[in-house]
């Protein structure tokens, strides 16, 4: 039998930079596979459907939720935001590797289903730093930006149901550490029964 992927989740608050290091993750790892969320915000300019989100409308949310299409959903700067499962689920089942990159609300919902899961809380080097990364990104409103950082205590209060916690004081180290956290896991004995179970029976003839 196959051995199920990995599933990863990177949360953070916003400005923390978890979609640059799950881009530059995505280019190193070739089994890691991004799970692309749905949401009903609307596009910001340069994002496209399919390839950011998938954007849809608030019934169209609405609709998966009652058909229970989704792993996880949330409500999140009011909106909505959901992992779609199948996609998930038939990565993992075929031995890929799968990234979330969701908010502690959903995280929460995701550990429960899948405990085996590794979760890390990625941390912006001071609060600062922070204000300064989503008004340099220059993609929100003013209001949305005092929402977003409002949000941040909340969202830091999480932390503790994290396996992991990675700074990200500079891009190029903050992947680093992610990338050898997966490495370390798949090395992990409990991921490795089909190698075990071979060298079990190496042994016993
Ligand atoms: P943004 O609007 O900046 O793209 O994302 C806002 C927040 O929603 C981020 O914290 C992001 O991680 C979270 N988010 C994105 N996709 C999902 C999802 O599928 N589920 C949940 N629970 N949160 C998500």
């Amino acid at each position: 039998m196959t051995q199920p992927g990995i599933l990863i989740v990177l949360s953070g608050p916003s400005g923390a930079g978890k979609g640059t290091i799950c881009r530059e993750l995505l280019r190193n790892c070739p089994n890691l596979h991004y799970s692309i969320s749905a949401t009903t915000r609307q596009p910001r300019p340069g994002e496209t459907d399919g390839s950011n989100y998938l954007f849809m409308s608030h019934d169209k949310f609405r609709g998966m939720i009652n058909d229970n299409d989704f792993l996880e959903w949330a409500e999140v700067y009011d909106n909505y935001y959901g992992t779609p499962r199948t996609y998930v689920m038939d990565l993992l089942n075929s031995g890929k590797d799968v990234i979330l990159e969701i908010d502690t609300q959903g995280a929460l919902q995701v550990k429960n289903k899948f405990p085996q899961g590794v979760f890390i809380y990625i941390m912006p080097p001071s609060l600062d730093e922070l204000a300064n990364r989503i008004h340099k990104r220059g993609t929100e409103t003013i209001e949305a930006i005092k929402n977003r950082l409002g949000c941040v205590r909340n969202e830091l209060s999480y932390v503790n149901n994290y396996n992991y916690i990675v700074v990200n004081d500079e891009v190029s180290k903050a992947v680093a550490r992610v990338q050898s956290i997966i490495d370390a896991e798949k090395c992990h004995v409990s991921r490795n029964s089909n190698l075990i179970d071979k060298i079990y029976n190496l042994c016993s003839q």
